[in-house]
């Protein structure tokens, strides 16, 4: 989505855009899929939060509305929807509507204590300030995003930020945490859908790119050099960037390597609906390699969206990240049958499941690491002919990714010649 939204920022200004891909038939990553028969499974982003800026005016942009206009494609999740729980032991605990879940919570305070030079509370949360308060702060999806897809928690500096949370950690207890969030409001109800899933969104914004005159190419790039243009952007995830310009740039490619990513296995299963919890869906405190599930058709069925087939109920379990990577190298087979055991546990009786499908993504969630703020700016203070676009910049969202190729395409106007 960052290389989508400069190339329809930079077109729609007047420069000549050929944007590559190297996925042919599928627009951007984030695309929702239909190879399962009968069953549409999102593949990745589902939903962003009402702080998502960026996406609503990208959105905007290329024909989809902005959230609550008449004829907007955007869809906010209905109050029935919004329960959440905690796997607490072996049973599920609703922890009420609208909470942020840290999952990690226990493990990033021992993370960043064992991780961290400084041994007092104010010296870590002076450090943590310097580092990453401000990306956690500004946005209640990136620190989502930080727990709950099990991003080095002991990596990621936010005790000045959530105050909070901080205060929660002393305890050690996860649950603590989520009471004392959900006491002082932090909330991320407000999440808003695509009628047709997220994938709307590259889909409209590559017709508005071919609408301003751009081109759209569907083969990989294997070399910059090849290229003949006076600007490249580069909008591919952190690592793959650094394979391309690590021939012209090392520097650049060192400062890329130190991006990391954590993998994901997303398990889709369809299940009969039986005596189900109802609501947004459910979080796992570590050490399980599980790290949540959205029931998706309860979701989805505030928007009588055709999610599932007729009866049965889609769910959507993520596993493994940082603290797990090695769980998402099972097989299929074993992954779904681990998936709905731990499930049957949660639920109380075991699902009785129709179909399940694995989708994995090696790298789904960038981290940002000690030091990562000062290294993407020296990345930017050598940009040249080649300019760096990704969500990894400027967090890990959705969001992030749109902020950062809007940014993109502000560099690259500076560059080109009048
Ligand atoms: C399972 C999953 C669920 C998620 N859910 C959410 C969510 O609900 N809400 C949210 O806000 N965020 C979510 N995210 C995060 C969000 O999807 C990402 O942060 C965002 O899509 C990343 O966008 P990007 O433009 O930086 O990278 P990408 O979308 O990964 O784009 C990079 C593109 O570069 C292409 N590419 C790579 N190498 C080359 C090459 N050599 N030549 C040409 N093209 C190349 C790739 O094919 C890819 O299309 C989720 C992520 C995953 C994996």
């Amino acid at each position: 989505m960052a290389g989508l939204t400069a190339a329809v920022t930079l077109a729609r200004a007047g420069a000549r855009v050929a944007v590559h891909s190297d996925r042919p038939g599928r627009v951007g990553s984030i695309a929702p899929s239909s190879e399962v028969p009968d069953w549409r499974i999102e593949r990745g982003a589902s939903s962003v939060t009402y702080r998502a800026d960026a996406v609503f005016r990208l959105a905007a942009q290329v024909g989809l509305g902005r959230p609550g206009e008449p004829g907007s494609a955007w869809l906010q999740m209905g109050p029935s929807a919004k329960d959440r729980y905690v796997a607490d032991g072996e049973r599920l605990r609703s922890v009420g509507p609208g909470l942020i879940g840290f999952r990690h919570a226990a493990d990033f305070a021992r993370g960043l204590v064992r991780h961290r030079a400084p041994s007092d509370t104010e010296s870590i949360i002076t450090w943590a300030k310097l580092q990453f308060g401000p990306w956690i702060a500004t946005s209640p999806a990136r620190a989502f995003t930080v727990g709950v897809w099990g991003c080095a928690p002991d990596k990621v500096g936010f005790a000045d930020a959530w105050p909070e949370l901080w205060q929660g950690l002393q305890t050690g207890s996860p649950m603590a945490v989520q009471r004392r969030m959900a006491g002082d409001g932090h909330t991320l109800t407000g999440t808003w859908f695509l009628a047709e899933g997220m994938g709307m969104l590259p889909a409209a914004s590559r017709r508005a790119l071919l609408d301003a005159g751009g081109r759209w190419v569907e083969e990989a790039v294997t070399s910059l050099d090849a290229l003949d243009v006076d600007v490249v952007v580069v909008a591919t995830d952190a690592s793959d960037a650094a394979d391309l310009v690590r021939p012209g740039n090392p520097v650049a490619a060192g400062l890329l390597d130190a991006v990391e990513h954590s993998p994901i296995a997303v398990v889709h299963w369809l299940a009969e609906p039986q005596d189900r919890p109802l609501g947004f869906g459910m979080l796992v405190p570590a050490p399980d390699p599980v790290l949540g599930t959205v029931f998706l058709s309860d979701v989805r069925d505030q928007f009588s969206a055709p999610w599932a087939p007729d009866g049965l109920r889609a769910y959507q379990t993520m596993v493994g990240g940082h603290a797990h990577p090695e769980y998402v190298d099972r097989s299929d087979a074993e992954l779904i049958t681990d998936v709905l055991a731990r499930h049957a546990r949660w639920f109380g009786s075991a699902p009785v499941v129709r179909a399940a499908h694995v989708v994995r993504w090696k790298r789904a969630v960038s981290i940002p690491t000690i030091g990562h703020r000062a290294r993407i700016r020296q990345l930017q203070a050598g940009e040249g002919r080649v300019v760096y676009a990704g969500s990894y910049m400027a967090g890990g969202t959705l969001d992030d990714a749109v902020v950062s190729g809007f940014d993109a395409s502000t560099r690259v106007l500076a560059r080109m010649p009048a």
